[in-house]
């Protein structure tokens, strides 16, 4: 099970598309998996940053800056915060992800060399967030949220 902590959910969600000129906006989620359970905390996420390209109806993440932070974060917490996968909003109340959200996540779950089998991503929507889980192995995402 997947838990969103107070502080990165309200971070997100300062960033909801719930007027005409907000943008697209998402970074990545940073969190723990818990010892002897199944369980993954995201405690941090990611915000935008400069070089990312904000638009109305899409979010392209520039990857130096990002991947800067959870190395950082990776280092300070002695390798126990982890890359856990990727969050952006969409200004639609309950958020579904678009045929290239999609192709962004497989692309993901391929590509990131991580050990994790699952990989996380969440739609902040204007009224609802949406949480997605991509099982490495299979190919599959599923809706968790
Ligand atoms: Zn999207």
């Amino acid at each position: 099970m997947l838990k969103i902590d107070e502080e990165p959910l309200a971070r997100m969600r300062a960033y909801k598309q719930d007027s005409k000129e907000k943008l697209e906006a998402g970074g990545v989620l940073l969190g723990r998996f818990i010892i002897s359970s199944k369980n993954l905390v995201v405690d941090k996420v990611t915000v935008p940053m400069i070089g990312d390209k904000r638009e109305r109806y899409s979010f392209i993440r520039e990857e130096k800056m990002h991947q800067r932070l959870i190395t950082k974060n990776w280092e300070a917490s002695n390798g126990t915060c982890n890359y856990l996968g990727e969050w952006h909003t969409h200004p639609e109340s309950y958020p579904r992800p678009s045929e290239q959200d999609r192709k962004n996540w497989l692309e993901i779950m391929k590509t990131r060399t991580f050990s994790s089998l699952y990989l996380y991503f969440v739609i902040v929507g204007i009224k609802e967030v949406r949480v997605w889980e991509g099982n490495r192995k299979t190919g599959k995402i599923k809706r968790i949220y």
